[in-house]
């Protein structure tokens, strides 16, 4: 996909950005993501999520399994904090 594609879908809100500074990863919104407009959707690459510590990351998940990934989890602050830390931005 061309750069300038993305860059619409993330200014349209139909793409977020990776968490960690610099990355270029994206992701595209699924349905039930766009669907609620009102909450700011955030993400952290694969590639950066494997510099989360894997007990956050596992506390992350189960709260989002449990209440719904809507209601955002006390975790994720955490595992971004750990993304950003611990990656470098390739
Ligand atoms: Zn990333």
């Amino acid at each position: 996909m061309k750069r300038a594609e993305k860059q619409r879908q993330i200014e349209a809100g139909e793409r977020v950005r990776c968490m960690v500074p610099f990355c270029q990863r994206t992701s595209k919104l699924s349905d039930d993501e766009r669907a609620r407009p009102e909450i700011e959707w955030q993400w952290v690459c694969g590639k950066h999520w494997r510099n989360v510590r894997p007990i956050y990351r596992r506390a992350h998940s189960q709260h989002r399994k449990k209440y719904g990934a809507a209601n955002g989890s006390p975790f994720w602050r955490k595992c971004v904090e750990q993304a950003i830390a611990r990656g470098c931005a390739t």
